[in-house]
């Protein structure tokens, strides 16, 4: 039996980490059938990206509730001057393991083996009015309830994961393989097909904690704070200033 020069197989081991933020490709091509397509990969693995979140003190009234609007024009309705304020950075980090070979009608075949994700939350602010620092009772009542918020994120989170690993585990059972002219080609197209969906899962889960955390907002009517720490106190710490 003959075997032809160009049939021979080319094994490229590729360990790629991206970190998928801004500036994603929208195209996604799954180059799939004969002659290339593969097993499905042995290891689809998601983990959580869940940084604690850090404090910052420096940032007044007036900075926070511009902050405040800013973020209400994407929906919900943030009324009167915040006190404090939670901030959430949504990340992915991805690395992934593929094998190549040539394939005889030319160009090669590049087929995902596996890939592991680090997916959620990859920074996080409290940010607390510097005038809430000097009464206890509204500080604490803020930090509580931007930690609420805080909370919010990872049940979502620790949900969302779940089914994100279900979906893409499913969606691989069948093998991801892409066909390109080069290696090189190939190891991007591969890269921009998964980019792609994982840009897909961000928006989900973007979605998803957005309609968690405004209820978590409702949650805490105004006159709460009023009804903890006194009166007016709000009045009372924004003319104290
Ligand atoms: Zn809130």
């Amino acid at each position: 039996m003959l075997t032809p020069n160009r049939t021979a197989r080319l094994v490229l081991w590729i360990a790629v980490a991206c970190t998928s933020q801004g500036g994603w490709l929208t195209a996604s091509t799954w180059a799939q059938g004969e002659p290339c397509t593969g097993p499905p990969p042995s290891t689809v693995r998601v983990d959580a990206l869940s940084k604690p979140p850090e404090f910052d003190l420096e940032k007044t009234i007036s900075d926070l509730t511009q902050l405040s609007h800013a973020a209400a024009q994407g929906g919900g309705d943030r009324k009167g001057p915040a006190l404090g304020f939670y901030q959430a950075k949504i990340g992915v980090k991805s690395s992934i393991k593929a094998v190549g070979h040539d394939i005889s009608t030319g160009g090669v075949c590049l087929v995902l083996r596996t890939i592991t994700i680090n997916f959620g939350l990859q920074e996080r602010k409290i940010l607390l009015a510097q005038e809430t620092q000097g009464n206890r009772c509204v500080r604490d009542f803020v930090t509580a309830h931007e930690q609420r918020h805080v909370a919010v994120d990872d049940a979502v989170l620790r949900l969302y994961l779940v089914q994100l690993q279900a979906a893409l585990s499913l969606e691989l059972s069948g093998g991801l393989a892409v066909q390109a002219k080069t290696p090189s080609d190939a190891r991007q197209l591969l890269m921009k097909t998964l980019d792609a969906r994982l840009q897909q899962a961000m928006e989900e889960f973007s979605a998803r904690r957005d309609n968690a955390q405004q209820a978590a907002h409702a949650e805490e009517e105004a006159d709460a704070l009023e009804k903890a720490c006194g009166p007016d106190v709000t009045n009372q710490i924004i003319k104290a200033k």
